[in-house]
């Protein structure tokens, strides 16, 4: 998908080298490589990404170590201001955003809109920091004493992130844990670094004290130095669960924090009360809106009783037939609500392929095939088609494993039992959704399914920034989770302060 570039060649000239930024300056990384960023739909070069190396962690962690003690001393009402600044920026700015993240990732413009949203909600979210941060105090703990918690920053953290939310996945980060105290290092998916550039300019321009916020481009040599930095306090993850794995590996055995959220399978239940019409339309956002690389969306349908499966499959076969897949910065489709845009790049492309062959292999039915198709235009982009199974069983490799495109599988079973067996048995779960209109079936779904964001006919039921973010089982490797006044308490840690006065006699 890249081409590497080692040495300067004639379109590196005319290609904006990348930087990292460090101790309040955009720096130049100590780079051997600079590797090619380009647009997925149109394959139209945009910037060259340096794969920063471990000596550049090392300037970027230091420089985050030496404004620590004055950042976590500055009160927290003061901490904050760079927010509200950084908020109205976003708001602002929204839309060049909005561009360069869709230029590089290939999610449409209003699937890019929603993802702004969440990102400048969470920095609002911490804006109230003061209100967050504070502890609590038991008057009377025992005889003559009273017990306080109060929540102390860290030190320094590292943020990695992936690549299908480029903007707001760091932002269930940054803003808090730059509002409680500590300093942060980010380290951006190589696949999409151009957002964080853009976002870290406006970081600096919100007056943000040198060192504070620092950024390393690079791939896993830069994620891997930084997870095993002895001056890094800890490190919030989110990427696949192979790698969320080793950096929980890495941070227990180096006594480091981490919260490592990882790969999902969702699954949405259709119950036989369910309106069609609605959970039609809602599934298809869910399952193809930003070519099913959210770790929301859905890619596992469950339907309980043979009526409501023939019905769902005729209705969302035919639905699937009807997404448009275009290049979502085409000036004809920029407010196309359902637009799918092209998978992040050629190595996706084939791998979700090759799920494609290996589920007529394993005996599943391919009701809708969306290998090979071309987009007028976008003929070199890496463009997959809505894919829709039928006849999955538990077990099929296109079941248990997260394929990360628009490919859907869709299960039957008799009774509500066996649908919450199928989710409760599966390796992964981040979110589940249940489309039902009786409380009785909702409320159980709530209760009995184990995924960590629940749906009640809501196809993608991805929290607001006020609301923990976070799967369970495979999904994550996280106590604590992302977002609002669970991330506070992950940037924090808790001291109990125990105190007695005598009086005088
Ligand atoms: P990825 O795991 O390939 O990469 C994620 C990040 O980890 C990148 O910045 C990468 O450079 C870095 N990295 C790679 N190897 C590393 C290593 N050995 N040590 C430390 N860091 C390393 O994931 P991706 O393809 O960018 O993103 C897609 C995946 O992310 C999907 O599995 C998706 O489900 C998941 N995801 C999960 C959530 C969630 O909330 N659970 C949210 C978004 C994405």
């Amino acid at each position: 998908m890249f081409r590497d570039r080692t040495g300067p060649g004639e379109r590196d000239m005319e290609l904006k080298k990348l930087k990292n930024y460090i101790n309040g300056q955009f720096v130049q990384a100590d780079a051997e490589r600079y590797v090619e960023v380009s647009n997925p739909a149109t394959r139209a070069p945009i910037s060259l990404v340096p794969y920063s190396r471990p000596t550049d962690v090392d300037r970027a962690v230091a420089a985050a170590a030496a404004a620590f003690p004055a950042w976590a001393a500055t009160p927290v009402s003061r901490r904050v201001h760079g927010l509200f600044r950084l908020a109205t920026m976003m708001h602002e700015q929204e839309e060049d955003i909005c561009r360069i993240l869709v230029a590089e990732m290939g999610k449409s413009m209003a699937d890019a809109r929603a993802e702004m949203k969440r990102a400048v909600e969470n920095v609002e979210v911490a804006c109230g920091m003061p209100m967050l941060q504070q502890g609590d105090k038991l008057v009377g703990c025992s005889a003559g004493m009273d017990g306080e918690v109060i929540r102390v920053p860290v030190g320094v953290f590292g943020i990695i992130a992936p690549f299908n939310f480029p903007a707001m996945v760091p932002f269930w980060f940054i803003p808090y844990a730059v509002a409680t105290g500590n300093t942060i290092v980010v380290k951006a998916s190589e696949l999409v670094p151009n957002t964080m550039q853009k976002l870290f300019s406006m970081m600096h321009d919100a007056g943000f004290p040198a060192g504070v916020v620092n950024l390393v481009n690079g791939d896993r040599v830069a994620a891997e130095a930084l997870v095993a930095h002895p001056g890094v306090a800890g490190i919030s993850f989110v990427g696949s669960t192979r790698v969320a794995a080793s950096v929980a590996a890495a941070c227990a055995t180096t006594h480091k924090r981490f919260q490592a959220l990882g790969s999902a399978k969702n699954h949405l239940v259709v119950m036989p009360d369910a309106k069609l019409d609605d959970v039609v339309r809602n599934m298809v956002t869910s399952c193809y809106g930003c070519a099913g690389q959210r770790c929301m969306a859905s890619s596992a349908i469950v339907t309980v009783g043979p009526e409501v499966h023939a019905e769902v499959v005729r209705r969302f076969v035919a639905a699937s037939r009807e997404v448009l897949a275009a290049d979502p910065l085409d000036p004809r489709h920029l407010d196309e609500p359902m637009l799918m845009g092209p998978v992040i790049s050629a190595k996706n492309k084939a791998y979700i392929e090759s799920m494609i062959a290996r589920g007529v292999e394993e005996g599943a039915t391919l009701e809708l095939d969306g290998r090979g198709l071309v987009v007028p235009g976008c003929e070199n982009g890496f463009f997959v088609g809505p894919t829709v199974f039928t006849g999955v069983r538990p077990g099929m490799a296109i079941h248990t494993n997260e394929i990360f495109g628009p490919v859907v599988v869709i299960l039957n079973v008799d009774t509500f039992d066996e649908a919450v067996k199928i989710i409760n048995e599966h390796q992964y779960g981040n979110g589940a959704s249940i489309y039902t209109q009786n409380g009785f079936w909702a409320r159980r779904f709530e209760l009995e399914a184990r995924a960590g964001m629940i749906g009640i006919n809501v196809g993608i039921p991805a929290p607001v920034a006020y609301l923990p973010f976070g799967g369970t089982k495979n999904s994550a490797y996280a106590d604590i989770k992302a977002q609002g006044a669970d991330v506070m308490r992950f940037f924090t840690e808790a001291k109990v302060i125990t105190r007695r006065f005598w009086n005088e006699d």
